[in-house]
């Protein structure tokens, strides 16, 4: 089959990779000049199964509106006159009751366990590199609330099979002795020993190239412009190449994967994709005392904050070690600009906890566009238009949840029943238990 994949992210590069294994023909077509240039840029770079709590929860609507006004709050609704944000918000609302937050716990572990095999399987195939490290992730607390708040998400993660374990601060810092600098101020943490990190950038750059080996092709500074219809399936894909000329690129099957732009080229067929883009930021710093500088991936959820590390080693042996601070979250629409208010923040946070670590007057800052459903679960699998297919709506958890997406998309374009069991998009429960009877669910 001829695949044409709209989007070369850690969701389009992983689709494209996955499809051309099970023989498919496939081309990735991208607005940028190189893969992963948007949001799959300069992430938080951890492969987390234990950061299965989504932002809709119990506690979510009171801390949402304590932070409206703050400037540098964590997760920070800005109110626009756009009737897409404010839908977004009422469903938002109704995913933050218990049953609900439990619900997509369990989705997103089970997909967050299958893709961190799938990784690590593609790493044992290929022998891809992109500065991973194999640590685990640690959850510190400087809150006590906040600590309380994370046991009972953390025992429903043990008990879908993630092994996320509480340990006291001793035990924490034991683990990561970086963290002896604010042993005083720890007053729990947990510890999943399986979850890593990495470079997305890198994986996706280095996946692409593996993809472009296997015959797969790259049609880049490509501008889609419209996805046009005839009945109930895409004829062909209209867009601008590099010299802003018109061409048309026509496909057996079509795999949506724009992340936050994605509803935007699905709204004119008549799709609703419930996704509007979460603004995170990123700042990446050399280090410049190592001891100082953390080694295992760690997670500041009262910030909402992650923290990676990342060692390169070149041909020639000299070293480049970067420290990779990326989070909080603001919904306010499409544009990117840095806020100083929020960079400060960033920057406040890595200094008290890391004091010398890197050098932060060398930091680069980044934002990016996570696309964001109201549940954080994404969209996988059959649209509505019966040839195109959904590969967005990762929000947080992009980079844990691309390999497994990717395979478990590419298995269904392939007539497979996927080897997870998640709600895929158009598949009714029963029919992820029996391929013979794959009957559509109300696909968006
Ligand atoms: C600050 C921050 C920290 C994060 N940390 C983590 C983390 O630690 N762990 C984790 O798992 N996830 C993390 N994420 C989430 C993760 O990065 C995203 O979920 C993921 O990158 C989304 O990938 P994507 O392929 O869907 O989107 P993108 O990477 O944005 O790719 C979409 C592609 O579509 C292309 N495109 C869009 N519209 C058009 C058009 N009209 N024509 C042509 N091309 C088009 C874009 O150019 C782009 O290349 C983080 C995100 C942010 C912002």
């Amino acid at each position: 089959m001829r695949v044409l994949v709209l989007g070369s992210g850690l969701l389009g590069v992983t689709s494209a990779w996955y499809l051309s294994q099970l023989g498919h023909e496939v081309t990735v077509i991208d607005r940028q000049a190189s893969p992963a240039a948007e949001t799959s840029h300069a992430n938080g770079g951890q492969i987390s199964v234990c950061h299965a709590e989504p932002w809709a929860n119990p506690s979510a609507p009171f801390k949402v509106l304590k932070w409206l006004a703050r400037e540098d709050a964590p997760l920070l609704f800005r109110l626009q006159a756009d009737p897409r944000q404010w839908a977004w918000g009422l469903q938002f609302l109704r995913e933050c009751t218990p049953a609900r937050a439990r619900h997509n716990i369990g989705q997103l572990v089970r997909l967050g366990t299958y893709s961190r095999t799938m990784l690590q399987q593609l790493r044992r195939d290929t022998g891809i590199q992109y500065d991973q490290r194999m640590q685990g992730i640690l959850h510190f607390y400087t809150s006590q609330k906040e600590f309380d708040g994370a046991l009972n998400p953390a025992r429903q993660m043990r008990e879908l099979g993630c092994e996320r374990h509480v340990i006291s601060p001793d035990e924490a810092v034991t683990i990561e002795p970086a963290l002896a600098s604010i042993r005083p101020h720890l007053v729990g943490a947990t510890y999943t020993a399986e979850d890593e990190s990495g470079d997305a950038r890198q994986f996706t750059l280095a996946l692409a190239r593996l993809c472009e080996a296997r015959g797969v092709r790259f049609l880049m500074s490509h501008h889609i412009t419209r996805l046009v219809p005839a009945g109930d399936s895409i004829t062909h894909v209209e867009a601008t190449d590099p010299s802003g000329r018109y061409v048309q690129l026509s496909a057996d099957s079509y795999v949506l994967a724009a992340g936050s732009f994605s509803p935007a080229l699905a709204a004119p067929l008549g799709l609703r994709l419930p996704l509007y883009p979460a603004k995170g930021y990123s700042l990446t710093a050399p280090v410049i005392d190592p001891s100082l500088a953390y080694e295992v991936s760690l997670t500041d959820d009262e910030y909402k904050l992650v923290f990676s590390r990342y060692t390169t080693q070149d041909s020639h042996g000299a070293t480049e070690d970067r420290l990779r601070i990326a989070g909080t979250a603001e919904l306010g629409g499409y544009e990117r600009q840095l806020n100083e208010t929020r960079c400060q923040g960033l920057l406040r946070r890595t200094q008290e906890l890391f004091p010398g670590a890197a050098d932060l007057s060398r930091g680069q800052f980044w934002s990016g566009l996570r696309p964001s459903t109201p549940s954080n679960v994404p969209l996988i699998g059959r649209s509505r238009v019966s040839n195109l297919f959904l590969n967005t709506g990762h929000g947080t958890l992009g980079w844990t949840h691309s390999c497994g997406s990717g395979k478990a998309l590419a298995d269904i374009m392939s007539g497979h029943l996927p080897e997870v069991d998640f709600a895929f998009q158009g598949m009714t429960r029963a029919s992820r238990q029996s391929p013979a009877v794959n009957t559509v669910k109300t696909p968006v």
